[in-house]
């Protein structure tokens, strides 16, 4: 059975992920937890998984952009369970980059006062 004719589940994948100079984000099904949801041709898988090919079961993919629906590569990191609630803990209340490189609208209030101070 082929519900999606020839097509192949990466080529779905890539159909439904808005490539930004920022993140890639998922523009696919949702999970509750906010996180994308994607059906590989035999099961749900977190896009943000399946995007770096076989994760070990018992390793996690953490978010470096704080962004749960990005599926950019360099965005994300494979850690064990321990390193990523270390993350969010320290994470919150305030994203651990601060940097302005992500693009996330968090950055920009801040973003436009830096350059009001430049440009008076
Ligand atoms: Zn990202």
């Amino acid at each position: 059975m082929k519900p999606w004719g020839s097509t192949t589940p990466w080529e779905r994948f890539w159909r439904k992920v808005e490539i930004t100079l920022g993140c890639w984000n998922w523009t696919g099904a949702k999970q509750s937890g906010g996180y994308g949801n994607f059906w590989d041709g035999t099961r749900n898988v977190l896009p943000h998984r399946y995007i770096l090919g076989h994760v070990p079961e018992d390793m996690e993919v953490d978010h470096l952009c704080s962004n749960r629906l990005c599926v950019r590569p360099r965005h994300l990191e494979v850690v064990t369970r321990d390193v990523n609630v270390q993350r969010q803990e320290a994470r919150n209340p305030r994203p651990r980059r601060s940097n302005g490189t992500y693009g996330h609208t968090w950055q920009q209030p801040a973003l436009e006062g830096l350059v009001a101070q430049l440009n008076s």
